[in-house]
C-alpha cells in the first residue's frame, strides 16, 4: 500500500514529457515502461497525468497501472476547463479520464489551471460542486487545482474554498521572486492556509537543467562540477518547508535515474549551496530582457494581428535559456493563426501606444530573423 512520507518532500513523475517514436508523436510506451519501473523501484509512489496532455492517460494506463496493484501508487489527473464548459461537460471529462487510465478513481484530481477568466467560471459553472460531488461517488480521493495567476487571487480562492485540499503552485529558483510568476508569495499564501503543496515546473520545464546560459552554469560548476544543474534546481525547491511533493516531467530513462540518485538520499541545501543558487538567480535577472509588461495595448488596431506580447515572451526566454528548437515551437505556437513577426508592415501603430516604449519594430524583425 503506497505512502506519502511526511517528513520531507514526495517526489513525483509528471508524465507530460514522455518520450516519443521516430514519428515524434506516438509515445513510447515501452520506454515509459522502464522509466516508471526504475521510479517505483527506487520508492516513490506519486504519478500526474492530465486529460489535456495528449496521450498521456493512455500511456500511463499502459505503463504503470495494467503493470502494478492499484494501490501501490497514487495517481493524479485534471479537468480540463473550457471556459463554456457544463457541469456534465465536466463529468463526461472525467469518465474520459477514467477510461483512457483504466481505472475507477483518481486519487488527486485538479481543476486544470486556475488563472484569469477560469477563477470565475469554476465559480459560476458550479466546478466547485463538482468536484465535490465527485468525491462524494468515490471517483476521486481528493481535491484541488493548479494555479497559475497572483498570490492575491490565490488568497481569494483558497479563503472561499478552504475545503481544496491541496494546490499546485510553479514553484523554482528563477521564478521564486519573478514579477510575473512570483512563487515565494504564491507559496507564502498556500502556506498560511495550511495546504498541501505539490510543485510543478521546479526546472522550469527543463531550462534550468538543459538550457542554462554559460555565465550561470560557471557558478554552479564552481560550487560543484560533480552534480547536476537539475538537482540543484529540485533541491532548491525541497529546501522549502511544508512542499509535500514536487514533480518533474522526464522524458529519458537517464533524467529518471538522474533525479531519483539525489531525490532518494534528498538533502535540503545547506546555508553555502543557497548562496550559490541565490548568485545563479541574481546573475539570470541580471540578463537584459525586453521590458514588455503584456499589457496588450500594442494589440489594439495592429492591421496584421501580431502577438507581440506573446512574441517578446519567447524572445526574452530564448536570451534567458537559450534553445533555439524549443523557442522556434514555442514561437509557432504563438504566431499560429495570427501574423507572423515578418508580416509587420512597420505602419508604427503599436509603438505609439506601448508605456514602455518599446522598438517594437525593430525587435520583430529580430524575431523574425531568429525565429522563422
Ligand atoms: S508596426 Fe507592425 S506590429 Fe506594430 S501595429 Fe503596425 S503591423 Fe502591427
Ligand atoms: S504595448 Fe508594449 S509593453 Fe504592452 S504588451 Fe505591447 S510591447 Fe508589451
Amino acid at each position: 500500500m503506497a505512502e506519502l512520507r511526511t517528513d520531507r518532500a514526495n517526489f513525483g513523475f509528471g508524465l507530460m514529457r514522455l518520450p516519443r517514436l521516430e514519428d515524434g508523436t506516438t509515445i513510447d510506451v515501452e520506454q515509459t515502461k522502464k522509466m516508471v519501473d526504475t521510479f517505483l523501484e527506487n520508492g516513490f509512489v506519486y504519478f500526474d497525468t492530465a486529460y489535456a496532455y495528449p496521450g498521456s492517460e493512455e500511456a500511463t494506463r499502459k505503463a504503470l497501472i495494467e503493470r502494478h496493484p492499484r494501490d501501490s501508487f497514487f495517481l493524479a489527473t485534471k479537468l480540463s476547463m473550457q471556459t463554456t464548459m457544463t457541469k456534465e461537460e465536466a463529468e463526461n471529462l472525467i469518465n474520459v479520464s477514467l477510461e483512457r487510465l483504466g481505472t475507477d478513481y483518481v486519487d488527486f484530481y485538479l481543476l486544470h489551471n486556475l488563472s484569469g477568466n477560469r477563477i470565475d467560471f469554476a465559480e459560476k459553472n458550479g466546478l466547485w460542486d463538482f468536484v465535490k460531488e465527485l468525491k462524494a461517488k468515490g471517483k476521486i480521493r481528493h481535491y484541488g487545482f493548479s494555479f497559475h495567476d497572483t498570490p492575491e487571487k490565490l488568497d481569494e480562492i483558497l479563503t472561499k474554498h478552504p475545503d481544496a485540499e491541496f494546490v499546485q503552485l510553479q514553484i523554482n529558483y528563477h521564478d521564486w521572486d519573478s514579477t510575473d510568476v512570483q512563487s515565494r508569495k504564491c507559496y507564502e499564501v498556500a502556506r498560511k492556509h495550511g495546504k498541501m503543496i505539490i510543485v510543478m515546473e521546479p526546472i522550469k520545464g527543463g531550462a534550468l537543467a538543459n538550457a542554462l546560459p554559460d555565465s550561470v552554469k560557471a557558478i554552479f560548476d564552481k560550487a560543484n562540477p560533480d552534480v547536476s544543474y537539475a538537482s540543484w534546481a529540485l533541491r532548491f525547491v525541497a529546501s522549502q518547508p511544508g512542499i509535500n511533493i514536487i514533480l518533474s516531467g522526464m522524458s529519458t530513462l537517464e533524467q529518471v535515474q538522474d533525479n531519483v540518485s539525489f531525490m532518494k538520499d534528498l538533502k535540503p541545501l545547506s546555508a553555502e549551496e543557497m548562496a550559490v543558487v541565490d548568485e545563479a538567480r541574481k546573475t539570470l535577472a541580471s540578463i537584459p530582457l525586453i521590458e514588455c509588461t503584456a499589457c496588450e495595448y500594442c494589440l489594439k488596431g495592429c492591421p496584421k494581428s501580431i502577438p507581440t506580447p506573446g512574441i517578446f515572451k519567447v524572445m526574452n526566454r530564448n536570451t534567458l535559456f537559450p534553445d533555439i528548437k524549443n523557442a522556434k515551437t514555442s514561437y509557432a505556437r504563438t504566431v499560429a493563426e495570427k501574423g507572423k513577426a515578418s508580416d509587420c508592415i512597420k505602419c508604427g501603430l503599436c509603438e505609439s501606444s506601448c508605456p514602455q516604449h518599446l522598438p517594437i519594430r525593430e525587435l520583430l524583425s529580430k524575431a523574425a530573423e531568429q525565429f522563422e
